[in-house]
């Protein structure tokens, strides 16, 4: 039988998971299969569980991340830090091992894709949810001059800084605290779904210098690009470069082959304009 691979959501429909892993499945030559899976709401680990009874490997999204952390019988350094697991892989004796490659693929997408250099920068993160958790270690690592995170309920961020402190120079704030530029600007709020934008200063864009993430994408630029582009950041750009790579690096841990994403990324950005 074909290798088995899905993507578990609720709702899953809109995934571009399966168009990803079949482009990396072509350019590799690897034999598999990837579907949607909508798994229940009230009962994921049955669901996940029976899957994996001859499935190879699983993404997971939202609103599952936690329960795969859960179900993972071993998990990655990055996955354990994450608290939450976006890619799950059957092991040869039958044990999962849950990793979190959302945080890796971001900053892939950031140094390979978009050539910006971290090491030693101010780096400010808004938001303070599962994507800025599954964010910190691997921008940690990178070794930022400070890294902030800035929240709407500030005490998420001061619990994050708290439990990432042992990594780097991390620091919670309240988005009122935030007047001084910073080199990068990642926006990890879901304001972005509902088209707004976190209450954020223009003086935190040095014009000409910081460049701007928004984890959100989307076929146009979306508000929190087109507020930086209007506030004279050098480089405003969206996440699906991060979509893609977290892929990669799942499809790297099952199949043990690299994909390259560059080709993937650009049919990708190709088949949204024409939708
Ligand atoms: P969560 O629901 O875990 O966290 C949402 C965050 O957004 C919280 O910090 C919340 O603040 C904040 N927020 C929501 N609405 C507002 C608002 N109106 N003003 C200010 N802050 C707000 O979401 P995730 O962390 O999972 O995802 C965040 C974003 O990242 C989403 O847009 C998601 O699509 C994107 N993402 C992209 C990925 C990619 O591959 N490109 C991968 C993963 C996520 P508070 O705590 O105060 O409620």
């Amino acid at each position: 039988m074909t290798d088995q691979y899905v993507v578990f959501g609720n709702p899953i429909a809109h995934s571009k998971s399966p168009l990803i892993h079949r482009l990396f499945a072509e350019q590799t030559g690897e034999t598999l299969e990837y579907q949607t899976s909508l798994a229940p709401l009230d009962d994921f680990t049955s669901f996940a569980r029976r899957f994996f009874e001859a499935g190879r490997g699983a993404n997971v999204t939202v609103p599952f991340k936690e329960e795969a952390y859960r179900l993972a019988d071993h998990l990655t350094e990055r996955g354990r830090r994450a608290g939450a697991v976006n890619t799950l892989a059957r092991q040869a004796d039958g044990s999962l091992l849950g990793d979190n490659t959302d945080g890796a693929g971001l900053v892939r997408d950031l140094k390979v894709n978009h050539g910006v250099a971290l090491s030693d920068k101010r780096i400010l993160l808004l938001g303070a949810g599962g994507a800025v958790r599954g964010a910190l270690e691997p921008l940690l690592a990178e070794t930022p001059h400070v890294l902030v995170i800035a929240n709407r309920t500030v005490e998420k961020a001061e619990q994050l800084a708290k439990e990432f402190s042992d990594l780097g120079p991390v620091l919670p704030a309240g988005y009122d605290w935030l007047e001084e530029s910073f080199d990068i600007i990642v926006n990890a709020t879901s304001a972005s779904l509902a088209g707004a934008l976190p209450p954020i200063a223009p003086s935190l864009i040095q014009p000409g210098k910081t460049f701007c993430y928004d984890m959100m994408y989307a076929k146009e630029p979306t508000a929190f690009c087109r507020w930086a582009s209007e506030h004279g950041a050098a480089q405003a750009v969206d996440g699906l470069g991060m979509l893609v790579e977290q892929a990669a690096e799942a499809f790297y841990l099952w199949r043990g082959v690299r994909p390259e994403s560059g080709p993937v990324l650009t049919a990708l950005r190709r088949l949204m304009a024409e939708a």
